[in-house]
């Protein structure tokens, strides 16, 4: 009678691996998704189909939000906003900040309370408590909901704006995307001078494993807003930086991610930072030319 029961709705990758551990667990699991077939594993696993979202919200007051965006929300929801009251939305979809904090306006006005969780790890990584997800809203809603949340993964509480563990997991994908794909980048040059993949991996694994000392170094010096010249220039940068540049030519590779970095550079360098560390060049991101 006691069992703990949650709704899950949107079984992609990821809100099937999360309904799967919510019943590993022992929870009652009410799914939903738009394509119907999606479920039918879940459902011999245990799982009770909803067969409409009226149905996935009345289930059960702790609902979790799996879907493509946010946008995804409003079209399931808007034909069903009355039912809405009273529910605990844990979002778990990825969208901007701006959209979550609307989103979570948009249900408070229809009596609903919205947590927002940015999920930092693929499907394989549910069920396992060192994968974690950021999570931002009312503290006393996420707390009264940790438990079984962590079913699914870590927890990390980032504060009561609805907005931050957006903001965190943005902030968090946009050093992801920027270093994979310089990552892939490197890899076709080293390609295109007989380099495998395999070849490279200690060297390219080696060079983002340095990156955390440079960011140590460099944190107290970027709160305080100053980037003295002491242990690296920005002409030297620029240098090294042109080299990449020329590297990548001589291989036949695209240039076009070396060169909007030499780009940035090259800004720096008219703004009169030749003598400052590289670290000023975020200045240049903080005042965009437009
Ligand atoms: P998918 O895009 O594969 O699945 C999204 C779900 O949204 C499906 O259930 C789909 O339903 C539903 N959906 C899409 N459009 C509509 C619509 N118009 N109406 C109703 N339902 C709709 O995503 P994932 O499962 O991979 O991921 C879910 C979220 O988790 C995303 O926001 C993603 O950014 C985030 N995330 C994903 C990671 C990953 O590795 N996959 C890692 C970290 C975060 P249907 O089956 O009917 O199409």
């Amino acid at each position: 009678a006691n069992r703990k029961s949650v709704t899950v709705m949107g079984l992609g990758p990821m809100g099937q691996a999360m309904a799967g551990v919510f019943l590993e667990s022992g929870y009652a699991v009410t799914v939903w998704n738009r394509t119907a077939s999606k479920a039918d594993e879940l459902v011999a696993k245990g799982a009770i189909r909803a067969s409409t979202v009226d149905e996935a919200l009345a289930a059960n007051e702790l609902v979790i939000l799996s879907l493509t965006d946010y946008d995804v929300m409003y079209a399931i929801f808007e034909p069903a906003s009355a039912n809405l009251s009273g529910k605990v939305l844990v979002n778990l979809s990825s969208d901007t900040p701006e959209k979550v904090r609307d989103a979570a306006k948009w249900l408070a006005d229809r009596g609903a309370r919205h947590v927002t969780g940015g999920v930092q790890t693929p499907p394989s990584g549910i069920g396992k408590s060192e994968s974690y997800t950021y999570y931002s809203g009312p503290r006393e809603v996420f707390e009264a909901h940790k438990e079984t949340l962590e079913v699914l993964t870590g927890t990390d509480y980032r504060g009561e704006d609805p907005g931050l563990a957006m903001l965190y997991y943005q902030i968090q994908m946009d050093i992801f995307w920027t270093s994979m794909l310089s990552y892939l980048h490197a890899l076709a040059v080293a390609n295109a001078n007989g380099i495998t993949a395999e070849q490279f991996m200690p060297y390219a694994s080696a060079a983002l494993s340095s990156l955390p000392q440079f960011v140590e170094f460099y944190t107290p010096r970027l709160d305080e807003g100053k980037h003295p010249g002491d242990v690296d220039r920005l002409a030297m940068g620029l240098a090294s930086v042109e080299h990449v540049v020329h590297t990548t030519e001589d291989a036949g590779i695209d240039t076009t991610l070396p060169a909007a970095v030499l780009e940035i550079f090259k800004r720096g360098m008219k703004n009169g930072h030749a003598g400052d560390s590289f670290t000023s060049l975020i200045e240049i991101f903080k005042n965009p030319v437009r």
